[in-house]
């Protein structure tokens, strides 16, 4: 028999998934499940008990035309430890509830985020804000040992201030952003999905992707399964095509060719995009009709 939710929420709680070398994501709470958003959207007119069946044609349907507000029924409570850098990022999605450790307060986590010597990722090419390629080892190992002295120098200024009776609210200053903060963090199951569509993604950075991958994958697929199993369908796995997307694939149809050769691809593209040296509107339309197998890669 499938376990109930109060059963998974139990299983799950405090359960640390630990994350970068000293980070972690965990549940603490969870209010509601898939068949708590689907009582909530038959209130609409009314209905009474369904089998599970309709219940997971109803969240398909809920999630496919972003009848959103269901999904604000349920409310999900966390608690993660992150670097700051980290944090600054996660920070802006307004929508949670949010309580952080306070450094005013309490003495700063002696934690910093570290980098293996493999894992320095050099300045993407194509794209200003992301990564490229990895640095090889054999010189990301000097860049390693410079991080943990700087890290060290820092700890050590810190607590110097600390020592000599300065406030924890200004002592704090000079710690760098790879310090580590915890915080409960509690956001309903609509905004959730929106932070995890915006952070699993490609383009987000590599570290706050990995915090929202686990709590996507390892909590939020388990609490919710038949909503993230449609969130995955629309939404994360699912491609965007705009007017100007649809167009190219209806010339190349009536060309009775495919898959075109990148060339073709640019003579069919849309009348605004010809003559232009860099476009990225063309660019992405280029990878999504690749990844439908109708251009050559
Ligand atoms: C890959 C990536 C790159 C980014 N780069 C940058 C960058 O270079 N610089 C930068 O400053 N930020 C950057 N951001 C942050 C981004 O612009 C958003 O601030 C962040 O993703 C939060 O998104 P949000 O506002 O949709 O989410 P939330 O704050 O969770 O809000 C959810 C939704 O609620 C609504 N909402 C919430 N508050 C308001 C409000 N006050 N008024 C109107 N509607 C509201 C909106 O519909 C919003 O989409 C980046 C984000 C990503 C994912």
């Amino acid at each position: 028999m499938a376990a109930s939710n109060a059963q998974i929420v139990e299983e799950l709680r405090w359960k640390k998934f630990p994350l970068l070398n000293d980070g972690f994501v965990c549940l603490v709470d969870c209010m509601g499940d898939d068949e708590a958003l689907v009582q909530a959207a038959r209130v609409s007119y009314g209905d009474g008990t369904r089998p599970v069946s309709d219940n997971r044609t109803l969240i398909r349907y809920l999630l496919r035309h972003r009848h959103t507000t269901p999904f604000e029924m349920a409310e999900i409570k966390f608690l993660v430890r992150v670097p700051m850098d980290t944090w600054r990022q996660w920070i802006r999605h307004r929508t949670a509830s949010v309580n952080e450790y306070s450094t005013r307060y309490s003495l700063a986590i002696d934690s910093m985020v570290t980098t293996p010597p493999d894992e320095w990722r050099t300045q993407a090419t194509t794209n200003r804000q992301g990564s490229g390629d990895y640095l090889p080892a054999e010189q990301g190992a000097a860049l390693t040992q410079s991080e943990a002295k700087f890290q060290q120098s820092a700890r050590d200024l810190y607590q110097s201030r600390i020592d000599a009776g300065i406030a924890r609210e200004q002592a704090r200053k000079d710690l760098p952003l790879c310090t580590y903060t915890e915080a409960y963090w509690k956001i309903d199951l609509h905004n959730l999905l929106h932070f995890l569509m915006l952070r699993m993604e490609s383009h987000a950075q590599l570290e706050i992707r990995q915090y929202a991958t686990v709590m996507g994958e390892e909590i939020v697929s388990k609490l919710f399964p038949l909503t993230w199993e449609a969130f995955k369908d629309y939404i994360m796995d699912s491609i965007q095509l705009t007017r100007l997307d649809s167009q190219v694939i209806q010339r190349i149809a009536a060309t009775g060719k495919s898959p075109v050769t990148v060339d073709e691809f640019l003579a069919l593209g849309d009348p605004s995009w010809q003559g232009l040296q860099r476009c990225r509107e063309r660019d992405e339309c280029l990878e999504k009709l690749q990844f439908l197998g109708l251009v050559e890669k």
